[in-house]
């Protein structure tokens, strides 16, 4: 077994759109970034990237690059994925936890779940996504951002 962590960051503003989970969420403000700026792929990109000891996101997907300029994030998670899948393991479940201060996201929760769940080969049941708010405090607190945390547990094939 081996486990992984990641986390990952992004600013807020008005017309920009909101992915999470690869899925496009109704808000206000979007994430900003060179990518889709799905914060929680993102993180959970990196938690698998950690669990094979593999460095992290920037180093394989390098936001300079103009390949991955306004890049479904889904196409990411995907190669991440092959990654885990050359390396010879296989994804065992993925826990996150999204910080924003809005707009609420549970109710796309299981959309986001089924949509990773298919990309990286296991059951809904095997990815869990919890959200908070920062209870106004900070850059979280004042819209100004958002952030996830996942961790991710990888068994040998
Ligand atoms: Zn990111």
């Amino acid at each position: 077994m081996r486990i992984g962590f990641g986390i990952d960051y992004h600013q807020l503003a008005e017309g920009r759109e909101l992915w999470l989970g690869g899925v496009r969420i109704p808000s206000e403000k979007g994430a900003v970034g060179h990518s889709d700026a799905d914060v929680l792929i993102h993180a959970i990109c990196d938690a698998l990237l950690g669990a094979l000891a593999l460095g992290d996101i920037g180093q394989h997907f390098p936001n300079t690059d103009e390949a991955y300029k306004g890049i479904d994030s889904k196409i990411l998670l995907s190669k991440t994925f092959e990654m885990v899948k050359a390396s010879g393991w296989r994804v065992v479940n993925i826990d996150s936890t999204v910080t924003l201060e809005a707009p609420k996201i549970m109710k796309y929760a299981l959309a986001m779940r089924e949509t990773m769940a298919g990309i990286l080969g296991v059951g809904v049941g095997d990815i869990s996504i919890k959200a908070t708010t920062t209870e106004k405090m900070g850059f979280v607190g004042r819209g100004e951002g958002l952030v996830a945390y996942a961790t991710a547990l990888l068994e040998k094939v």
